[in-house]
Parts: structure tokens; C-alpha cells; sequence
């Protein structure tokens, strides 16, 4: 990663920087605030975003826009990712015309969203989202409400439709690397907030008082630590000071909203780079407090750390080899501590059997657990799925290992056992002995199994039941 990131950065300093510019102005203030917009083109011999790279759909909505007199940009992250030689995950559209008006023009297009209205233009599996330039919220009253735009008085925005100029969006971005725009018609890259500047640097800098930016969407701190591990960028220290005061204003963000922004951080290839950095900023323990508890606790005699991080190593693994992850075995990774050492406790202190010990811990740690990140009921019924898996692998007797091997859950769980073990969890080689299970021929298995000797206690036979005077039965059972 390093070396693309070298050679994007050798790229973009080869493109003669300042010289053939057409800015004015390209220092941001003497604080490094950016907070007025100048504009500064990067020529296509300056930027050499080779045009082939340039998502197909993205620049028919563009085209569209332009042809029916809107303007029309690609903008944003795809910008960003190309200039430093990456793939762009998706391609977003900026343009002056409203989400009514950008609706309108295309058969595919779809109006969405109230909080932040736009359209989404679907061309098969790739969707291209078309935003109209945003601008402040300056022009609301007092209250913190205008028609288009709320604000509450923490500052956070409820509402953000207030339309403006191309200036005035650039300057709504959160980061200045995130505020560059590509025009399809003369192929320059139009920067409003010295970003080209601080992405040769490798620098986030957020736009404007950052202390007022995350107050008005404190998800942009995630988003801080998400940039800095994906591009190996570092937060300029202004825009990383009041991250740590300010990161409690995350639990007041919707759940849904961060689960989502939980699986970018975590299942786009950068996990082990991402918790470092949330941890480095204090923002694991908004997204994950129970987990955060635990990893404070001085007296912990789980590897819980190990486990988490080998789980974020597996994932990045995965991903790399272009293999399928899912997060419900993230979830089932991160919270299997909270979740067991919750099950002992009510073992022991109310001598539950250790099944619905496990049950009603998995109860209550998703319970508190979706009150950061909602967890959707398909993927919280897997967890309880590989949890319960958990306290069945060890019992391999007679019929047991064969069966457990077709049940729907067992590969996610024989990988969460093999992440305990490879995360010092004593667990007498469970983990080789399934490996070598699933390797071996029917002859060995049943080799294997037999050794394994009875294992669990003969059960006690049933008592039977004595048959109740007919009176005392209930009405419904005549
Ligand atoms: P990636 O797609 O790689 O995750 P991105 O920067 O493209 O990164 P998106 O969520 O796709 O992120 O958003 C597209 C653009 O919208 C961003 O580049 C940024 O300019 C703007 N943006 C997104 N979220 C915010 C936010 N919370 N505050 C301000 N601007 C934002
Ligand atoms: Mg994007």
C-alpha cells in the first residue's frame, strides 16, 4: 500500500506543481484554516487522470446534466482515490441543478433521502448518486431552522438542503482532499480548498473550524480516522485536536448510521490500520463500549485485544484475496468476550445451564450493543448462531462432528474457534483436531471420532411422568 501510495505521490509531484496553475491564491491562512474558496485549476497534463479510469455512468450524468444547461462534476472520494493512483469504490456526481430537477432528467433517476435529499441514478448494478451543491447554514434563524436546513443547538445538523453555489459546496466537504471536482467538458480538476496541495502532502485537513465541523456531523470524526488508515495520510493537527474532546457526540448519531460507518472502517480492507487509529482518537469506544470496558479492565485474563485484532488481520486477509466477508462474523469476533464473560457470570452467580447462560448473554450484550450500532436481525441471528456453535464444537461424539459440519453456521464458527485459539485461548487443540476433521476420509473420521471416547456424561435416565388425577388437568387437554 505504501509503495502505490509512493508512486501516486510521485505522480501527482511530478505534475509541475505551482507554476502552471491558474490560482491566484493557494495558501490557505496563515492557521491553515481553509475558509473561503479559491479556485485553482489542475490541468489534465498537471493531474494525468487518465480519462479510461473515469467511471463510464458517472460521465453520462455529468454529460446529461451539462447538455440540458445544469452544471455537472464528478466529485468527491472518486477524485481523490484516482489522483493517488486507487480505485475509486463508487463515482458521485455534483451538479447546481436541485434533486427535483436532476431527477427529472433521467428515467433511472430516483429522489432520496430527507435529512440530505438526492437523486440516485441506477444503471444495473452501478449506482451513481447525483448531490446539488450544498451550501452553510449561515442564512437560518435563530432557531437553528430555515425551511431547507435544521440545526439543533449542539450544532449538529437534522437537516441539509440548503442549495448554493459550486464555492459554497466545496467549502460544505469535510475534508480539503474531499473537495476536488472533475469537469468532463474541460477534463481539469477544480480545487476550492488547496486540497491537490495536501494531498501530495498526505495530509487531512478539514474544512474550515473543525471544532463547528464534526459539532455539525460528528461522523466526520470517524470518517478522519477512516482516511488516515486507508490512505496512510496523517490528520493535520488542527483537525485532529478536538476529536478526542468531541468524540461522546457520536452516541448521539443514529445507530443505523454507524453500523454502516462500523463496516467501512472495518470491512473495506483497512481494519487493522482503522483500530489502530480509533483507538489512537478514542473513538473505538463510541462505536463499541462494551468491548472499550473491557480492554480498560487492568485485571482482564482474556485475550480479548488478540482476538480483535487477529479477527481485523483476517478480515484485511480476506478481503485482499478477493474473498467474501460478513459482518455478522466481525460482530461475532469482536463481542465474543463481552458475550462469554457475561455467560460465566451468570453461571455462576446464577447457576444457569451453560446454554441459556449463553442465550441470555447474547441478549443482553446485542441488546446494549444496538444502542451504538444497530446490528440488522439477519446478521444478529448468525452471531447467536456461531456463539452457540462455540459451545457445541467441543462435543464431537457419535453422530455429533458429522452433523455440526452441516449446519449452516459452522464455517464462520470453525473460523471464530480457530481465531481463538491463534489468539491464546486454551482450548486442548479443538481448533487442529476440526481442521484435520474436515481433511480427513470418512475411514479416519470415524477413527477420530471413536478416540475422542464417550466424552460427555451418560445422561440420567427420565423420570416418568405420573399421570395426574383427570380433575386436576386443565380444561384443554380433553
Ligand atoms: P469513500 O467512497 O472512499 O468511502 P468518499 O470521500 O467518496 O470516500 P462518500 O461517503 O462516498 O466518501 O462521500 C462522497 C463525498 O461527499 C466526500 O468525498 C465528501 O466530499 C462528501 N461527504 C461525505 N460525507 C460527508 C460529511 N459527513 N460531511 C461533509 N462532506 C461529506
Ligand atoms: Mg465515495
Amino acid at each position: 500500500m505504501l509503495k502505490t501510495i509512493s508512486n501516486a505521490l510521485c505522480k501527482v509531484f511530478s505534475s509541475k506543481p505551482k507554476d502552471q496553475s491558474t490560482d491566484t491564491d493557494e495558501t490557505p491562512s496563515n492557521s491553515g484554516m481553509i475558509t473561503v474558496a479559491k479556485k485553482r485549476l489542475i490541468t489534465e497534463d498537471q493531474h494525468k487522470i487518465s480519462r479510461r479510469y473515469l467511471d463510464d455512468n458517472a460521465l453520462k450524468v455529468a454529460y446529461r446534466l451539462q447538455d440540458a444547461g445544469y452544471e455537472g462534476y464528478l466529485v468527491g472520494g472518486c477524485i481523490r482515490d484516482l489522483l493517488l493512483d486507487k480505485k475509486p469504490k463508487d463515482f458521485d456526481v455534483a451538479t447546481n441543478a436541485h434533486p427535483e430537477e436532476a431527477a427529472e432528467l433521467f428515467r433511472r433517476g430516483r429522489l432520496i433521502g430527507r435529512r440530505f435529499k438526492l437523486v440516485h441514478v441506477r444503471y444495473g448494478r452501478d449506482l451513481i448518486e447525483v448531490a446539488t451543491f450544498r451550501a452553510s447554514h449561515d442564512s437560518q434563524t435563530e432557531d437553528g431552522e430555515n425551511e431547507h436546513g435544521k440545526q439543533c443547538d449542539s450544532g449538529l445538523i437534522l437537516r441539509d438542503n440548503v442549495y448554493g453555489t459550486i464555492e459554497d459546496d466545496a467549502l460544505r466537504r469535510d475534508f480539503t482532499v474531499n473537495a476536488l471536482y472533475y469537469c468532463p467538458k474541460d477534463h481539469c480538476v477544480y480545487d476550492f480548498a488547496n486540497g491537490y496541495e495536501d494531498l501530495k502532502k498526505g495530509v487531512l485537513r478539514m474544512i474550515g473550524d473543525p471544532d463547528s465541523r464534526y459539532k455539525e456531523d460528528p461522523v466526520r470524526m470517524l470518517r478522519a480516522a477512516r482516511f488516515a488508515a486507508k490512505l496512510d495520510f496523517t490528520i493535520d493537527a488542527a483537525s485532529e485536536d478536538p476529536i478526542r474532546p468531541l468524540a461522546p457526540m457520536l452516541k448521539r448519531i443514529a445507530p443505523a448510521r454507524l453500523f454502516d460507518e462500523a463496516l467501512k472502517l472495518l470491512q473495506s480492507g483497512h481494519a487493522v490500520q482503522s483500530y489502530k487509529q480509533l483507538q489512537r482518537l478514542e473513538l473505538f469506544e463510541p462505536l463499541f463500549p462494551q468491548v472499550q470496558v473491557l480492554l480498560d479492565d487492568p485485571h482482564l485474563n482474556v485475550p480479548l485485544e488478540s482476538l480483535i485484532q487477529n479477527a481485523f488481520k483476517n478480515t484485511d486477509r480476506r478481503l485482499a484475496q478477493r474473498k467474501s466477508v460478513t459482518p455478522a462474523f466481525l460482530f461475532a469476533a469482536i463481542l465474543w468476550y463481552p458475550t462469554q464473560l457475561r455467560m460465566q457470570t451468570l453461571i455462576r452467580e446464577q447457576r444457569m445451564p451453560p446454554l441459556p447462560a449463553l442465550h441470555e448473554a447474547a441478549n443482553q450484550v446485542l441488546s446494549e450493543q444496538v444502542r451504538s450500532t444497530a446490528i440488522p436481525r439477519r446478521f444478529s441471528t448468525s452471531i447467536r448462531e456461531i456463539w452457540e456453535m462455540q459451545l457445541r464444537l467441543p462435543r464431537r461424539q457419535g453422530h455429533r462432528a458429522l452433523r455440526l459440519m452441516e449446519m449452516p453456521r459452522f464455517r464462520a464458527a470453525y473460523d471464530l474457534l480457530l481465531l481463538r485459539e491463534s489468539s491464546g485461548e486454551q482450548l486442548d487443540g479443538l481448533g487442529q483436531w476440526w481442521t484435520d476433521f474436515q481433511n480427513a476420509n470418512p475411514e479416519s473420521k470415524d477413527n477420530m471420532v471413536n478416540s475422542l471416547g464417550k466424552g460427555d456424561k451418560p445422561r440420567r435416565p427420565r423420570r416418568k411422568k405420573t399421570k395426574k388425577p383427570r380433575q386436576e388437568r386443565s380444561g384443554n387437554d380433553s
